[in-house]
């Protein structure tokens, strides 16, 4: 049996694993294919690459924090991007402004923080990304530092990170996300897209739009989807001709879920490989 894990995080965004140690573990996971979709980086690529080991076939992506401005306010929504070329400018510029804004958005939370009095600082949190793209679980990591929290599920409640100090990312349209993936040669999977527990989520029309603008696929089998949720977003690839991805979405000790919890169906993944074009896959 083959076990394809197509959503992984590593040190270069909000994961606990450094590339290599992620590679590795997704080889001892039993792991035949792996992705690292890093948070608006590719800065983990060349280090997981290197440490691949024999047998595993790696799968080069990103996460990409995007934005749907057809509602007041949007609703933010994640992307994954595989196989693209990431010397593409439009796309390595619109990674570079989302990084850029990750950091000043981060130290406003910081500020905000610090302004209650809580005795975490900028050069902390910034410490913990360790030069990766900085997201809320660095700040989380401060706060349990601090005393305050003791895991990062909890610094998520409303009255820490998930509302109390939250503060909106830049994110790009969704729109604008796909055309520059797609001209990039990458593929795109649409990601947790009814992943309530998250938040808002987006309608069915939307879904709709994406896959007329060139989205490939939805990611289905998810930890934050319910049964039905699952199979709603099954059913409604099948109607659109999308394939259908299921991934862990790992991300170290920020969270429980394991490596290969949920896995892609060979079949899928193989299309995802044929329709790419801008890097090809590693093993
Ligand atoms: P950010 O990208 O900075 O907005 O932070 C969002 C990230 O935080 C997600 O990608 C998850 O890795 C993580 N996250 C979101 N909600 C939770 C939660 N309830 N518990 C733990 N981690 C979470
Ligand atoms: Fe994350
Ligand atoms: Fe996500
Ligand atoms: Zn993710």
């Amino acid at each position: 049996m083959t076990r394809i894990d197509l959503h992984c995080h590593s040190t270069a965004s909000d994961g606990t694993l450094t590339p290599s140690e992620l590679v590795r573990a997704g080889a001892a996971a039993g792991l035949d294919v792996m992705a690292i979709t890093d948070h608006d980086t590719t800065g983990g690529w060349a280090e997981a690459a290197a440490a691949r080991p024999a047998g595993l076939t790696l799968v080069r992506g990103a996460e990409l924090s995007c934005r749907w401005y057809g509602v007041e306010p949007a609703i933010p929504l994640h992307l994954l991007a595989y196989l693209f070329d990431p010397e593409e400018p439009q796309l390595a510029a619109d990674l570079a402004r989302l990084r850029a804004d990750r950091e000043q958005r981060a130290e406003k939370i910081v500020e905000l923080l610090r302004a209650d009095g809580v005795d975490i600082s900028w050069p902390e949190v910034s410490g913990y990304a360790a030069g990766g793209s900085v997201g809320r679980p660095h700040i989380a990591q401060a706060l349990i530092r601090a005393g305050l929290v003791r895991t990062t599920s909890e610094a998520f409640a409303s009255r820490w990170l998930g509302a109390r100090y939250f503060v909106p990312k830049a994110d790009l349209d969704v729109f604008e996300a796909l055309r520059a993936v797609r001209a990039a040669g990458g593929v795109a999977v649409f990601a947790h897209p009814n992943a309530t527990v998250r938040g808002r989520i987006v309608p069915d029309k939307l879904v709709v739009e994406l896959a007329a603008a060139g989205l490939f696929g939805l990611e289905a089998d998810h930890e934050d989807h319910s049964p039905q949720q699952r199979a709603h977003v099954r059913s409604l690839a099948g109607e659109l001709g999308l394939v259908v991805t299921g991934s862990s979405d790992f991300h170290g000790t920020h969270k429980t879920v394991k490596l290969g919890a949920f896995t892609t169906d060979p079949a899928e993944y193989g299309k995802i490989v044929t329709a790419a074009t801008g890097v090809s896959v590693l093993g």
